[in-house]
């Protein structure tokens, strides 16, 4: 299980390759430099990354036809793809949509908004890759099946519930403050009062029963879930 996002930066131009990955390193993602197309598509086969930010006019291949091509990719048509582009062109950006680009970038940009961007792609993308179990401790969370079991019994739980445990255990070991976790379980659009990750914090715990002493409060902080638990006490 990955918790650094890889983010795969195809860019001719050191310098602004440099300064993206610089930002993104600083913001908790792995970035990788590919310079060309060809590049690119080593490290495509190498591991796929969890976004690409591809830029329009590179040597050989242009990023229009990378896009197409990667969409067309069994293995990495799922990756988000975001075009960085110096062109404003109106049309130019419904083509880099229509070759299958989830979002594209106007040169120059600030790297708040490229890491926006990042993060927005990475959110759209979530709900999509939420078929694996993950195991922490004798949690287990099947989002396939939408199961959580706790020391080999089958719990009971509420789909926000199972949202938040699921964000919490592909997320482990990070304090994540109560908006944050709004921001990803609830949706950056929906306006809902911080006492409300209280709430559900609380009622995730009682249908975790032993299991809710994964869920740490840290105090003036948020939550985190951690696989660093005292062993039960047996009675
Ligand atoms: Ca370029």
């Amino acid at each position: 299980m990955k918790t650094v996002p890889r983010v795969l930066i195809v860019e001719d131009e050191p310098a602004i390759a440099e300064l993206i990955a610089v930002n993104l390193k600083h913001n908790g993602f792995a970035p990788v430099w590919a310079g060309d197309g060809v590049a690119a598509q080593r490290e495509l086969d190498a591991e796929l990354p969890d976004v690409i930010l591809l830029d329009w006019m590179l040597p050989g291949q242009s990023g229009l036809s990378l896009a197409r091509k990667w969409r067309a990719d069994s293995r990495c048509k799922a990756v988000p793809i975001i075009l960085l582009t110096a062109r404003s062109d109106e049309s130019d950006k419904i083509a880099g949509l229509d070759a299958g680009a989830d979002d594209y970038i106007t040169k120059p940009f600030s790297t708040k908004e490229l890491l926006a961007r990042v993060r927005s792609v990475l959110r759209r993308r979530a709900p999509e890759q939420t078929t694996d179990t993950v195991t922490i401790g004798e949690l287990v969370l099947d989002a396939g099946t939408h199961r959580v079991m706790y020391q080999g019994q089958s719990l009971k739980i509420g789909p926000t519930e199972f949202k938040l445990l699921h964000y919490l255990m592909t997320h482990s070991e990070r304090v994540h403050s109560r908006g944050q976790l709004l921001d990803k379980v609830w949706g950056d659009h929906v306006y809902i009062e911080e006492r409300t990750v209280d709430v559900h914090v609380k009622r995730l715990r009682e249908v975790l029963g032993q299991g809710g002493r994964h869920v740490e409060t840290v105090r003036g902080a948020g939550y985190r879930l951690t696989a660093m638990v005292a062993p039960t006490i047996s009675a």
